[in-house]
Order: C-alpha cells, then structure tokens, then sequence
C-alpha cells in the first residue's frame, strides 16, 4: 500500500490512536487541535529545539530501516534536552513523503519515532504530514521542561573546570564509515559501534544522574563532532580549551574498526559527528565515586579529557605532550 491510497487524515489519524493514554497531566491537548496544550508547573523552565533530517544527507535508506531513521530523528532532539539537563514532555512531527513511497515505511518510522518516545516518557503531540516531489524530510520538535534557572548553558565554564564526555567517541563515524565504505568485514565484529551509529541512545538518564551528583558548569551534547562542538563551549564562556589525545575514549571495536578502514581512530574521536555523548565541564575534584557509579549504573564510562583554560582557543595536547591548534572538522552544513 502505498502512502497516496491512505491520504494525511487518515495517517494522523493512526498517529492519534498510537497516542492515546500516552499523554502526562502536563499535556491538555495533544493530537487532534489546532495547536496542542501544554501547562508547565510555576516553577519550571520550557525549553524547546529542533532538528531536521534529510534522506541523502542525514540518512540513506539503504544503510538503515526506517524504525531506526525515526528513532535516530527523536534522538537527535532529546539529546539535545539532555545536553540541558531537562526532561522531555513531547514532540512535534513535520515530515514530507513522496506519495509512491510504501505506507509500511511510514508507519516503521513512526515506529522508530514512538519506541524511543515511549522510553523517555516523550509521545507525538503533534505534527503536519505533508507530500514532498522527492526524498523524505523529517523534522522533530521537542518540547522539554527543566527547574527554573536549572538549565546547564555553554556560557559559564570557568578556567581551570575539567572537560569531561560520557560514552565512547567516534562510534557514529565508525558507523557511517562502515556503510558508506560496505568493506568486506563481518558486522558482528563492531556490533557496539555499529548499534551506537544505527540507533544512538540520548544521554537524558546521564545527565539527570550527573546534575543530582555533581556541579556542572556548562554543558553540550556532541552532534557534530567534538572539535567543533567544544568551540561553542569556548565562545559562548570566553575560554579556551585542552584536550589530551591520550585521554579521549574510544572503544575496542571502533579502534578495530579504524584499523580495518585504514583510518586513525583519534580522528573519528575528535571530528566524528553524531555522537550524541554529552560533554560538560566542572570544578569537581573528587570525581572517583561518580565515575564508578557512571559506570555501574549505565555501562559507559565518563570521562575527563581536558581542562579549561585561559585564552579563546582550542588545542589538543599530544602523546609527546606538544600543543597544536585543534580546527574545526566536525560536520558543517553549507561549507564544503
Ligand atoms: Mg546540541
């Protein structure tokens, strides 16, 4: 069946009824309105992003099923309320399809988007579904809330917080690498990498653990690589940044599969985009508990690889211990 014998109605429709008894108090109105109704407590700050993938650039259908481009979609934008320390209340779907496209397509993504949704407590609300004369456009809205004042910022790292990440790095390059290259190697070699680039986990648990332990003073979440998402952190705070290539981590599989791709795995690590791990920067020095209890509770490990300093640049300390420059290669839409 294909999406021109259902028509919009008819697949909102569906989306409703996939929603209902999905809805918090917090929610009045979610699908089915004009506009859907939220009503925050006094004390809470709303906070709201956006994200748009696009088949071809975002995501080829060849390399994942749509289950997982929807949910690669919400994750984008939870991680994104993650990297604020908020909490998910629900999510705007605007999304173009061609008509030819298969209606089991459409509801695989819807799927994708409403698993990852369910888990964190995030349902539809709602949304527009609209034709497109070729290739699928998706974008999601998150509306998330946060205590008042309590949203970690880019803008307040001070000289001498340690830089920390959650997670492994360079995972999602990996992925992409292995797709876009198809080499003749078996998958279930680098299986954890390959899980973290097809269905990535938004680190909105992590975060919630971090600020209950520790105090935070500014935090990102790496969508477009580390060596170009640290310098929002060092325009937004003033400061400049260190980041030791001894420190960065970066698993077993993914260095096996550097090694297999003939690529160095630091780069994946520093330029690899779409991580979603969260990096933040502290003052806390006694971070042993918190790091093993990271570890216990979540299964990756948290980790310090550099330190704020004074200045407005980005270096990066290598093995002999020499400072170089560290330039943005991360992904940039537009630049060529
Ligand atoms: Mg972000």
């Amino acid at each position: 069946m294909r999406l021109t014998d259902v028509g919009e109605f008819a697949l909102i429709e569906g989306i409703r009824r996939l929603m209902r008894g999905n809805y918090d108090p917090q929610i009045i109105a979610g699908i089915g309105d004009d506009c859907a109704i939220l009503r925050p407590l006094p004390d809470q700050d709303l906070i709201i992003t956006t994200d748009t993938l696009v088949e071809g650039i975002h995501f080829h259908p060849d390399w994942m099923n749509y289950y997982q481009i929807g949910w690669r979609a919400l994750a984008a934008n939870l991680s994104d309320i993650a990297a604020m320390a908020g909490r998910p209340v629900g999510a705007l779907l605007a999304c173009s399809f061609p008509a030819s496209r298969q209606k089991s397509h459409f509801d695989q993504l819807i799927e994708g988007i409403t698993a990852l949704g369910k888990h964190y407590d995030c349902p539809l609300i709602g949304g527009d579904i609209t034709r497109s004369k070729r290739g699928i456009f998706i974008n999601i809205t998150v509306i998330g809330l946060v205590s008042r004042d309590k949203a970690i910022r880019r803008g307040s790292a001070q000289v001498g917080d340690r830089v920390w990440v959650t997670g492994w790095l360079g995972e999602a390059k990996g992925g992409l690498e292995y797709h876009r290259q198809a080499p003749p190697l078996k998958p279930e070699q680098f299986s954890s990498t390959l899980r973290r680039f097809l269905q990535p986990t938004p680190r909105l648990e992590e975060a919630a653990f971090l600020v209950d332990k520790i105090s935070l003073t500014s935090m990102i979440d790496l969508s477009d690589g580390l060596s170009s998402d640290l310098r929002h952190i060092c325009r937004e705070s003033g400061v400049g940044i260190e980041i030791y290539t001894s420190h960065l981590p970066i698993s077993s599989s993914t260095k096996a599969l550097a090694d297999s791709l003939g690529a160095r795995p630091v780069d994946w690590a520093l330029h690899g985009g779409e991580d979603f791990e969260l990096c933040f920067t502290s003052q806390e020095t006694d971070m042993e508990p918190v790091v093993r209890e990271f570890r216990e509770r979540f299964g990756i490990p948290l980790t310090a690889i550099g330190r704020v300093i004074e200045g407005r640049e980005l270096s990066l300390i290598d093995e002999r211990g020499e400072r170089h420059p560290l330039p943005p290669c991360g992904y940039q839409h537009f630049r060529k």
